[in-house]
């Protein structure tokens, strides 16, 4: 069931604009099972869009297509559609309707480019678009002597077109099964080592699927349960998640968009209790994360960014600044009264201290850039290392979601960390 994607507009074609929709959508067929044989982009052009409809109607059996729906002269998606299948225009009242309403709701005025888009291609149905003005088109090519082909039509506004692929072109092209998707965050093993502690639960074409990715250090495993009734999906992926668990262990800290930042900020908001940070290599980082979280400026009481070469004992209480190389018995202390520090300064339950960055000797008499980090609270203090991977952009996310899993683990009552 080889698929085609088909961008339209001249703002994609002519590079002013990343097209993002056909890598979504692939990913979305990928995810069904459903092989992506071709992307094509193709300016705000009526002959060029005729031509590229008619190719992909004869070599794909799905084609999605997003982008010239809209209201304006350049948007031509309908009228090349119904050239390429060889029909009229045809006015669909209910979806006219729809339209009137939606600009009666906004108390914004309808204009006669807008009743255009409540034409379709004869035989064709329309795809309601509940978050904006352009419906899609849904049609069916039956052709001689192979399986039909299958067209849909989609906005370029990418938020529309996400809905509208979810509610009503996904279950088309699944016919009656259900798929039901879940994801598990975990932090602390790479995605090497996750893999390989997976096994065989990230084959290819196991049911169901189990995709690892990461972002920032956070590695996400993602489910994809493919049956018959929706009980079954979940039944399935219940039993994923108990083998992830196993694993795994306690390095799983939430699900979906989770990051270890939303744990900590709802793990102390459910005791009352409060954070402060004094931070130099993750420049900001630490403080922004806790921030940024519902709820993360109830529990943060204040964070301190320190430059690395900052007087420490200026601002700080008893902190001497950082020796010139800091190494990791060095490092460690530092870390401790940093967070020791922040506890002071702005009075809190817990605080986080990040170092500024120092080396490990790797032997061999090779060294690796690293930064310390700690928690502390009224008992205890523990340090962590963080290397630098390599990679700048994601030192400090990572640097920082190591601050942030001691402490999770600190609220939790786990062993500090990963290695004890
Ligand atoms: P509308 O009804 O909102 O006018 P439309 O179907 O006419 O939608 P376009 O006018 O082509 O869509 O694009 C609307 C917006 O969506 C623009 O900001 C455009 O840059 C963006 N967009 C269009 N196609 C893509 C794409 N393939 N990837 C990412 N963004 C896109
Ligand atoms: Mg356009």
């Amino acid at each position: 069931m080889p698929a085609e994607i088909i961008a339209v507009g001249t703002e994609i074609a002519s590079g002013a604009k990343l097209d993002t929709n056909s890598q979504w959508l692939s990913l979305r067929l990928g995810e069904v099972g459903i092989p992506v044989r071709y992307h094509t982009t193709v300016a705000d052009d009526f002959d060029a869009n005729v031509e590229v409809f008619r190719t992909a109607l004869q070599r794909a059996e799905i084609v999605l297509v997003t982008g010239g729906l809209g209201p304006t002269q350049d948007d031509l998606t309908r009228q090349a559609l119904a050239q390429a299948l060889g029909v009229d225009l045809v006015l669909d009242d209910p979806s006219l309707h729809a339209i009137e309403e939606m600009f009666a709701s906004r108390g914004r005025p309808m204009s006669a480019s807008n009743r255009l888009q409540a034409m379709f291609p004869r035989g064709s149905s329309p795809l309601p678009n509940p978050v904006g003005t352009a419906p899609g088109i849904w049609c069916s090519l039956l052709r001689a002597g192979e399986a039909p082909a299958h067209l849909a039509a989609m906005p370029g506004v990418p938020s529309e077109m996400h809905r509208m692929f979810r509610e009503q072109v996904e279950p088309r092209l699944t016919g009656h099964s259900v798929i039901r998707r879940a994801v598990v965050n975990c932090f602390g093993f790479g995605e090497a080592q996750t893999e390989e502690l997976l096994g065989d639960l990230t084959r290819r074409g196991a049911d169901p699927e189990v995709g690892i990715t990461a972002h920032e250090a956070t590695i996400s495993l993602r489910i994809i349960a493919q049956g018959i009734r929706q009980t079954d999906c979940d039944a399935k992926i219940e039993g994923v998640r108990r083998l992830l668990a196993e694993r795994l262990g306690d390095t799983i800290f939430g699900v979906d968009d989770e990051e270890p930042e939303h744990v900590v900020v709802r793990e102390l908001a459910q005791r009352g209790a409060t954070v402060g940070v004094c931070e130099s290599a993750t420049r900001g980082n630490l403080s922004e994360r806790l921030m940024r979280v519902e709820g993360g400026e109830r529990v943060l009481r204040g964070g301190l960014v320190l430059p690395a070469d900052a007087v420490f004992s200026a601002l700080l209480d008893g902190v001497p600044s950082p020796p010139s190389a800091l190494n990791a018995a060095t490092g460690s202390a530092l870390a401790v009264q940093l967070a020791q520090a922040a506890r002071r300064r702005f009075h809190t339950a817990y605080g986080l201290g990040v170092t500024s960055l120092g080396e490990v000797a790797l032997g061999g008499g090779r060294t690796v850039a690293c930064a310390w980090v700690a928690v502390a609270d009224g008992e205890h203090t523990h340090a962590a290392e963080a290397r630098s991977t390599g990679n700048p952009a994601i030192f400090a996310p990572r640097t920082s979601k190591i601050a942030l899993d001691l402490l999770r683990r600190r609220l939790l009552g786990l062993r500090p960390s990963l290695d004890s």
